[in-house]
């Protein structure tokens, strides 16, 4: 008899929730990775973040092998590898950690039926986040879906609730199953080639976390921590990472990691959102969507620097400053009057650090359909931004080179005029 513990979006044997409820339930534990062609289907063969997970799951083979175990890496829908699973080995639990995501909710649910209808208990578990669901709501339960009170109840029951936890997984590996050597699949075998981007480490330092609040804004500056990727694949945890931010007592810091909780939740509750508009009269808005704009904004061509650099340093990096990201969405929704689904759809495909809640959270915030959204008629300024954040054209130099020669395009559009459009557009929509 065994138990299968089925790793996600948390690809590391240390403090790992689900990992050490599995090893200290008693049965030798299966370590399980699926490469689900649901989710590898539409990704570019190159995708940096598939060479990512990969990488990553070589590494937890490397050290579950010095106690003669190995990962399972395996491919095919999950629901097809648990019946092999199950047709395999005497299965007496199953145990995770929970994904808030919708796909993720439906594969779940999906599993979980699979195994009750064998009798198998599926054991889900709090990991990703420090704060999940319900847990942080108002008086009669229902959800927050403005920042601050939300933040604000945090810290509150976050206070009153003890130390963080931590879940020392990596003290029992002896507890994992032994043999059922599958063989690992390499990159290639799964339908992938290496990608010439990299996911940097992430910068937890004293002294990043202590600057935080006077570099993060400054996009020429290396100031914040590059987290992003590592939250997403759970290459640390996030108790690990607030740790820091408390150790450092930058509430600036702990702020960001609460809005990446915010939008989880978000999401959670109102799923639609991924599609939708929060605030529903913003699906009115008659979009523009001209092809060519849109080209020309993917590009870094529209002749706005601090637009472009932010573009170009996306297709080249798979990263954008937080500031510049703010600019971009809103150049594309409001100056270009291009539906935030298309814009977040790029986000998704180029960003290493894509995140749906964050990445729909933050687009539908630059548009104003979202949940506690800039209010509409607040219109980003490219240039005054370009003056406020890189007055010595540091980051635009860094990423346009050509900028301020022959070779760099015009304005794509007049400022004042495109404002004025939008204003009128988002008029008509919204009475
Ligand atoms: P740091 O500034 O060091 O922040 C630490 C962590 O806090 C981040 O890794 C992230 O987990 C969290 N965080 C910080 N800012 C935000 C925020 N505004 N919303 C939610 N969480 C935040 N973040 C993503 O993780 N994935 C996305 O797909 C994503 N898409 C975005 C799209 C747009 C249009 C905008 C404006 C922002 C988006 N963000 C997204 C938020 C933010 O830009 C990134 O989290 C941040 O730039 C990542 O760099 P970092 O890890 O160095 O962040």
């Amino acid at each position: 008899p065994v138990s299968i513990f089925w790793f996600r979006r948390d690809l590391r044997l240390e403090d790992n929730h689900g990992l050490l409820r599995a090893l200290s339930a008693g049965f030798p534990v299966i370590p399980l990775f699926i490469f689900d062609p649901e989710i590898l289907g539409e990704l570019p063969r190159t995708d940096a973040r598939v060479g990512f997970i990969h990488q990553q799951l070589q590494e937890m083979d490397r050290v579950l092998k010095q106690s003669g175990c190995a990962m399972q890496v395996r491919q095919g829908t999950p629901l097809e590898v648990f019946r092999d699973m199950l047709a395999e080995y005497e299965v007496k639990a199953v145990f995770t950690n929970r994904d808030y995501e919708p796909y993720a909710r439906e594969r779940d649910g999906e599993i979980e039926s699979l195994l009750r209808h064998s009798g198998i208990p599926f054991h889900t578990f709090k990991d990703q986040v420090i704060f999940e669901m319900g847990e942080i709501s108002k008086e009669k339960g229902d959800p927050y879906v403005v920042y601050t009170p939300y933040m604000k109840k945090w810290k509150a029951v976050f206070r009153t609730a003890g130390p963080i936890q931590a879940f020392p997984s990596e003290d029992r590996l002896s507890g994992f199953f032994k043999g059922g050597e599958q063989g690992f699949p390499s990159l290639q075998e799964i339908g992938f080639t290496p990608s010439p981007l990299k996911v940097p480490a992430y910068n937890l330092s004293g002294t990043l976390v202590e600057n935080y609040e006077r570099t993060r804004n400054i996009p020429a500056v290396e100031g914040t921590s590059r987290l992003g990727p590592h939250l997403r694949f759970g290459t640390i945890s996030i108790r690990k990472a607030l740790k820091k931010a408390l150790e450092a007592k930058n509430e600036t810091f702990w702020n960001e990691l609460i809005w990446r909780e915010f939008f989880m939740q978000i999401l959670w509750h109102f799923p639609h959102t991924a599609r939708e508009a929060f605030k529903k009269p913003y699906d009115r808005i008659a979009w523009r969507n001209r092809e060519e704009d849109f080209e020309l904004w993917k590009n870094g061509q529209t002749g706005y620097a601090l637009v472009d650099a932010g573009m170009r340093q996306l297709n080249q990096t798979g990263y954008m400053h937080n500031r510049v990201r703010m600019l971009t969405a809103s150049f594309l929704c409001k100056h270009l009057l291009i539906d935030w689904r298309w814009g977040e759809a790029y986000f998704a495909e180029k960003l290493l650090d894509y995140e749906m809640s964050s990445n729909v959270g933050n687009w539908q915030w630059a548009a104003g359909s979202g949940v506690d959204a800039a209010p509409y008629f607040r219109i980003f300024n490219p240039i005054t931004q370009a003056e406020k954040f890189d007055p010595r054209h540091q980051y635009i130099r860094q990423w346009v080179p050509e900028y301020g020669s022959p070779d760099y395009p015009p304005k794509m559009v007049e400022h004042t005029s495109a404002r004025n459009r939008c204003l009128e557009t988002y008029k008509a929509a919204l009475g």
